[in-house]
């Protein structure tokens, strides 16, 4: 992994998590902090599916590489990825802060899954929804 494409500026470590492995913060951050930008690999298919993939819209996927790949889950998440478009079909995923977080801390994303991919959520926040799942598609898997 080269220093350009990964820095090792990106105020993050990936380290064991409860769930396999998750991305912390090697330092506080402010909200609305721009904390990286989500590399990968771009997948044209629709049918297209991992563990780890992100879409972009349309038939277009990202398969996020090291570190943010490993970011987990949460009902009531510290950070929310951004997607920047640009001119000619270009765009980028950045990942930003939406609360304030600790040095130390997980830093975690709400993956909004549709109801056929949901599976059970053991995020522990306050709020957690019981599943993986966009909020607008829970009617759908409590019916
Ligand atoms: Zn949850």
């Amino acid at each position: 992994m080269s220093r350009s494409s990964q820095g090792p500026h990106l105020p993050v470590v990936v380290r064991q998590s409860v769930v396999g492995f998750g991305v912390y913060a090697r330092r506080c951050l402010k909200r609305n902090t721009r904390v990286g930008r989500i590399r990968g690999q771009i997948i044209d298919d629709v049918g297209y599916s991992s563990d780890y993939c992100m879409e972009l819209g349309g038939s277009l996927s990202l398969e996020p590489s090291y570190p943010f790949r490993y970011l987990n889950h949460s009902c009531e998440p510290n950070c929310e990825i951004i997607q920047w478009e640009y001119e000619g079909n270009r765009s980028e995923l950045w990942l930003h802060t939406r609360l304030p977080v600790e040095a130390g801390e997980e830093l975690k994303i709400d993956y909004s899954w549709p109801a056929e991919s949901a599976i059970p959520c053991l995020c522990g926040s306050p709020n957690c929804r019981g599943w993986i799942i966009d909020p607008i598609e829970l009617p759908l898997i409590r019916a």
